[in-house]
């Protein structure tokens, strides 16, 4: 039997993400949570049954994750989903036809893509906004808002927003805060700590972090909240297979380590990137020369591994991305391995030119994720890039 309680919230954070979550198996006393993969559960007789009767409803792989991140978020309740985009999904089902929602104007640009081809459809109304600026957020509160939307850091501007201010304004307003914690990763920022309501995360990225399977996730600590999506969850029936379920589990555990990796990595890099001659931009939290460099370290405890560089135009950019070796010119971001992309024709190909231009979004733009390799070999094979782009 385990010895510690995973929901004790005197645990640390490394100590939780090894613990927080699976239970000893009861068959067997496994230590890592079985991959369950079943569709159903024999029942001992009508209404006798050991808690489990479907595997949309329940699943203990499942449920060993949900209870993982959202100790990791220090949130009471976690839902588990197919994708970080049916987490989204399942986070809109909480409004209604009528319902005003205030967004970051510079999230994900699939969320941006559900949001207005989609949900706008179906009666949700949305206005687009730089939460970098609480001001604002809070003009753009109509009395039909229900929700502020934002994700901090941005992708991939890296654009802050103050969670504690947000959430005044959304509380003030009746609405609820939803994050979208998927770059900072709990490690990092804990949203719920600073007034959120709700965290979603895409943990395709760092949770998982080993870039072998496409999931999400809510976090919620509200039993109100919880209650209502354990119902869109299963009621819209968006959830995860087992197996899926049990890699991202296994991910989180190595999460401090691995972030830690990945921020130290990430410093190293963004400051020898302000002093190449070719790069005329560097958006790094962690740079004194962000604008909202006091706000990152008040608000988040690393700046994580997420950098973008202004490069000039397109045929330099171009150049570049396809010259480095060990950075992969790939969609996706978060994995041990070093990715390299292209925002305007990759990740926010989706969202409209003139929007892109409006938040600085050009097509000189470089996104990198950076892994945990040894960062000589990194700063290595971006100087050679760097070099050939010219
Ligand atoms: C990738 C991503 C999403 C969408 O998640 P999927 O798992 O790809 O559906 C949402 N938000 C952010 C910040 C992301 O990077």
């Amino acid at each position: 039997m385990t010895k510690v309680l995973p929901e004790d919230p005197k645990l640390r954070f490394g100590t939780l993400a090894v613990h927080a979550g699976p239970t000893p198996d009861p068959l067997a006393g496994a230590v890592m949570a079985p991959i369950y993969q079943t569709s159903t559960y024999v029942q001992a007789g009508l209404g006798k049954h050991k808690g489990y009767e479907y595997a949309r409803t329940q699943n203990p792989t499942r449920e060993a994750l949900e209870r993982s991140i959202a100790a990791l978020e220090g949130g009471r309740h976690g839902f588990a989903f197919g994708s970080g985009l049916a987490a989204l999904d399942a986070a809109l089902k909480l409004l209604s036809a009528g319902d005003h929602v205030v967004c970051g104007e510079n999230v994900y640009g699939g969320s941006h893509r559900q949001m207005t081809h989609i949900w706008a459809r179906l009666g949700l109304a949305f206005t687009f906004v730089d939460t970098a600026d609480l001001q604002r957020v809070a003009d753009a509160v109509t009395p039909h808002t229900k929700m502020v939307y934002v994700e901090t850091p941005t992708n991939p501007m890296m654009r802050l927003c103050d969670l504690q201010a947000a959430g005044e304004i959304a509380s003030r307003a009746g609405a609820l805060l939803v994050v979208d914690n998927t770059f900072a990763t709990p490690y990092f920022q804990r949203p719920l700590e600073l007034g959120a309501d709700l965290v979603l995360h895409s943990t395709t990225k760092y949770l998982n972090g080993h870039s072998d399977m496409v999931g999400g996730m809510l976090v919620a600590t509200r039993d109100d909240l919880a209650e209502r999506l354990a119902f869109i969850q299963n009621g819209s029936g968006a959830v995860p297979g087992p197996f899926d379920c049990w890699l991202a589990l296994r991910g989180t555990k190595t999460l401090a380590l691995r972030m830690r990796q990945h921020d130290a990595n990430a410093r190293r890099i963004a400051e020898w990137l302000t002093r190449q001659p070719n790069v005329q931009h560097v958006y790094y939290p962690g740079l004194p020369l962000h604008p909202q460099h006091d706000l990152a370290c008040r608000q988040m405890k690393g700046f994580g591994g997420m950098i973008s560089i202004e490069l000039g135009s397109i045929e330099r950019a171009t150049r570049f991305v396809e010259r480095t070796r060990l950075f992969a010119l790939a969609e996706s971001l978060g994995g041990v391995e070093s990715l390299i992309g292209h925002p305007a024709t990759m990740t926010h190909a989706s969202v409209p030119p003139e929007m892109r231009r409006a938040m600085g979004l050009t097509d000189g733009l470089v996104r990198l994720s950076v892994g945990i390799e040894d960062v000589e070999d990194l700063v290595a094979d971006l100087d050679q890039a760097l070099v050939a782009a010219g």
